[in-house]
């Protein structure tokens, strides 16, 4: 098993903490065989509120169940119990910051795509901006409070070893 950790990038704009908006949100990920290196074509989504029977576990579960279409061998991917995303703050405005971390058996993340709903709070004001969609690589509103544009680009994130 390895834990790996994702680590995310963004620009902020007069805006802080960003976290996914609710607990049942989908993170999708590109994962890749660690068998064969496979990289499945397509996209894959894991919810930290859903879980899966591991065929080969014996009753054991996780959040991610993949069997590879080239050698066809059973992967397994499981956050923790206490699992909580980690909100992007201000403070390492422009760098890289630990986002999650996630046990990987058989197969490892190697790509995040930042769509879905997202939340963050005006960095002077508060206000709370609850509907941020990232699926475009940018979001961009008025904070009418602090009579400031808020924004948040150049989204980037990285998978490493934890
Ligand atoms: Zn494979």
């Amino acid at each position: 098993m390895v834990r790996l950790l994702l680590s995310i990038q963004a620009d902020l704009e007069n805006v802080t903490d960003l976290v996914p908006a609710s607990d049942s949100f989908d993170y999708f990920f590109q994962v890749k065989c660690s068998s064969c290196n496979e990289v499945h074509p397509k996209l894959v989504s894991v919810n930290s509120l859903e879980e899966r029977e591991v065929t080969s576990g014996k009753g054991s579960t996780a959040h991610f169940v993949w069997r590879c279409g080239l050698c066809k061998r059973e992967s397994s991917a499981k956050f923790d119990p206490s699992f909580k995303p980690q909100s992007y703050s201000a403070d390492v405005n422009g760098q890289f910051a630990p986002f999650l971390t996630i046990d990987c058996r058989g197969l490892e993340f190697v790509g995040f795509d930042p769509r879905g709903t997202w939340r963050c709070v005006g960095a002077e004001s508060g206000t709370v901006f609850d509907d941020v969609e990232l699926g475009e690589g940018e979001w961009v509103d008025y904070d009418e409070k602090a009579a400031l544009p808020v924004g948040i680009s150049n989204i980037e994130s990285k998978w490493t070893r934890a």
